[in-house]
């Protein structure tokens, strides 16, 4: 198998595994309980706070865990909204993921105004769009800082600047940025900040959600006394540890990571786009993700080529993983190229740091093998 999906989800490193057995076998107590057994765990916990806090230069304080990068968005967003009850305009962009978009949806149907940010055809903002649509009824800016589909980097330390002298919070979805770029949150005014552990070699289940101190922040899942009573439930301590650990290893990397994932992404993109007819890049050159490759294959279906590629052992994916069983064109590729059916024929490479030059030349291969028996299949 060639895994080229590493932005649907990563692999769980075994120093990941090691790290969280312990708490799987032997310290499987609960963290809120009175007995040693128990509570002592909850240092363990404190122990990844500081862990996940280092990734993004946070005090651990600013650190409460959640389930998913998908809490973690709708909880910031909530909160946002519960700070300012009279304030009922939000603001975000048309290639936002699954999980921000639909709960601005949602929320639409409960009377608050939503305005959504168009991108270029390279998928990048305007700012001076953003800085039109705020107003005194806007409560919460929420903007990512790498697309999922394609790498592409939004203006984050403008965007934040922007929206702290307009007085506005702004939440950002780090998900993807998060191990890929460094992320030092005292230097950028960022209120909110979303992540998740299986985009950076943790297990899926776990995410964090960073405020910074002053923000407002209210619980999003009501229930205990957990995380100061910010996150009800019991912790998932193993979780909690394979986040931590995965987090720390992935500051260390964050060093060579662009070192050795770039010319990787480079070769596979310029490969493509060079032998394969009809092919063209989706997403900025420059502003983008070293490990992304978002591409259209003219005349191709997405759904077709991949289902060839994954006969040849190779996994790709037509966009985010979480509408990856709807029919639905990309809507990211859709807001970038409105005018074309790039969205329905486009394919994301994503690679990591265990990916080889081998591995990438046979993918190269197997593409044009594909794109040929379909382009003589029509
Ligand atoms: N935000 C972005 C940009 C993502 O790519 C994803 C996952 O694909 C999420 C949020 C949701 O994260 P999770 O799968 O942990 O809910």
């Amino acid at each position: 198998m060639i895994y080229l999906d590493n932005n649907g989800t990563t692999q769980v490193l075994p120093e990941v595994i090691e790290a969280m057995m312990p708490y799987f076998t032997t310290d499987w107590g609960n963290p809120s309980s009175s007995y040693k057994f128990g509570s002592k765990l909850k240092t363990v916990i404190e122990t990844a706070r500081e862990q996940v806090a280092d990734l993004i230069g946070a005090h651990p304080r600013e650190v409460i865990f959640t389930s998913c990068g998908t809490e973690s968005n709708n909880a910031a967003i909530h909160a946002a909204l519960k700070a300012h009850p009279g304030k009922r305009h939000l603001i975000t962009s048309a290639v936002e993921h699954s999980s921000v978009l639909n709960y601005c949806m949602a929320l639409e149907q409960e009377g608050y105004r939503v305005t959504y940010l168009p991108v270029d055809r390279d998928g990048l903002l305007k700012l001076a769009d953003l800085e039109h649509a705020i107003t005194d009824e806007t409560a919460v800016v929420s903007l990512m800082w790498a697309n999922n589909e394609t790498g592409v980097l939004f203006p984050v330390k403008e965007i934040a600047e922007l929206c702290r002298s307009r007085g506005v919070l702004y939440h950002c979805d780090a998900v993807q940025a998060a191990s890929k770029i460094a992320i030092d949150v005292p230097k950028i005014s960022i209120d909110y900040l979303s992540l998740t552990g299986h985009k950076f070699h943790a297990p899926k289940g776990i995410g964090a959600l960073y405020v910074r101190r002053k923000t407002p922040i209210s619980p999003y899942v009501y229930g205990g006394h957990q995380e100061h009573g910010l996150r009800g439930g019991t912790e998932s301590v193993p979780l909690i540890v394979g986040m931590g650990k995965a987090a720390q290893l992935a500051r260390r990397h964050l060093l060579v990571y662009d070192k050795k994932v770039r010319p990787l992404r480079d070769t596979l993109e310029d490969g493509i786009l060079n032998s394969v007819p009809n092919t063209e890049l989706n997403g900025h050159r420059t502003e983008r993700l070293a490990n992304t490759s978002n591409i259209t294959f003219h005349g191709v279906e997405s759904e077709a080529l991949l289902i060839l590629l994954d006969k040849e052992g190779i996994c790709a994916s037509s966009g985010s993983a979480c509408l990856a069983d709807s029919d639905e064109p990309s809507h990211v590729i859709k807001a970038m190229k409105p005018d074309s059916t790039a969205s329905q024929q486009m394919i994301r490479f994503s690679l990591d740091v265990g990916n080889s030059q081998e591995e990438i030349r046979g993918t190269v291969a197997a593409v044009q093998r594909c794109v040929r028996t379909l382009h003589s299949s029509y």
